[in-house]
């Protein structure tokens, strides 16, 4: 009897913080005259505390009241069937030896996805050169078209327009690295330093959109931090801590949305907005 009262009082709870979240999420929809699609829902987690509540589709990417601590937190969508852990296939990085402007240089590679550019690196701590910074190298078919260094280029990634991305470890134990994204030029498009050491990152294929994960920091609000940046704008469009640590990322340019995908137990994946979150 007990038992039920308590499981009732946490139903009434659960309702009403779902209510209330209804509520603001329909204002929201009021405000921005966003058509009310009430037949779409789909199921969240709140950025910060993890509880779960669901909200209208329109709703991606705004920031609401969490009803659960009431902190703020973006609505990201994730979806619930538990799974096994996904297989995760990396594509394995090359080590090769390539003829650039300044000699020959062995190093890792990776060709965008239309085979077109070709991005060459060298982590000279890696090989034993602790304050060397470590050169980096673009080629268009056989051509370099750029070239420049930074302390521990890491995870490179090529886009089919030329823009890549490196994750900058740093000459230091401390927990601390650097995102870059580069244009084809070279120019340099974001340089976001980080208060914890990188994961990951992915560029999309069109070049457009970029992000990146850290690892943990309990020192650091920057510790598993998800951030996107479009590249166009050469600017962060938001960061959030996911409901899981991203193995994969998948940008959808067209709908502006990034699913990410991991190795959690709970969540298949989860979908994000690419549009910078209005202040709710
Ligand atoms: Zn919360």
């Amino acid at each position: 009897m007990l038992q039920s009262l308590i499981l009732l009082a946490i139903s009434i709870a659960t309702r009403k913080a779902l209510s209330k979240l209804g509520n603001q999420m329909s204002e929201l929809n009021d405000q921005q005259n966003l058509p009310a699609n009430e037949s779409e829902f789909l199921k969240g987690e709140c950025t910060n505390c993890h509880g779960h509540f669901e909200f209208p589709k329109s709703g991606l990417g705004e920031i609401v009241a969490c009803p659960h601590c009431k902190t703020s937190t973006v609505l990201i969508a994730t979806t619930e069937e538990p799974i096994a852990p996904p297989v995760v296939i990396k594509s394995e990085l090359a080590l090769d030896a390539f003829k650039t402007s300044d000699g020959e240089i062995f190093g890792h590679f990776i060709k965008s996805p239309s085979q077109e550019y070709l991005l060459v690196w060298s982590d000279q701590w890696a090989a034993g050169h602790p304050r060397t910074k470590g050169p980096f190298y673009l080629f268009h078919g056989k051509d370099e078209i750029c070239k420049g260094q930074i302390q521990r280029p890491n995870d490179g990634q090529v886009a089919d327009n030329g823009s890549f991305i490196f994750c900058d470890w740093l000459f230091t134990q401390n927990l601390s690295s650097v995102f870059y994204a580069f244009n084809r030029c070279g120019e340099v498009l974001v340089e976001k330093k980080l208060r914890a050491n990188l994961y990951n990152a992915a560029i999309s294929q069109d070049g457009l959109f970029a992000a990146c994960q850290t690892a943990v920091n309990n020192d650091s609000r920057q510790g598993e931090l998800l951030t996107l940046f479009d590249l166009t704008l050469r600017k962060e469009i938001w960061h959030i801590n996911p409901p899981f640590c991203p193995e994969f990322y998948e940008f959808r340019t067209r709908a502006l949305e990034l699913i990410i995908r991991g190795c959690s137990p709970v969540y298949k994946a989860c979908v994000l907005n690419m549009v910078p979150a209005s202040k709710g």
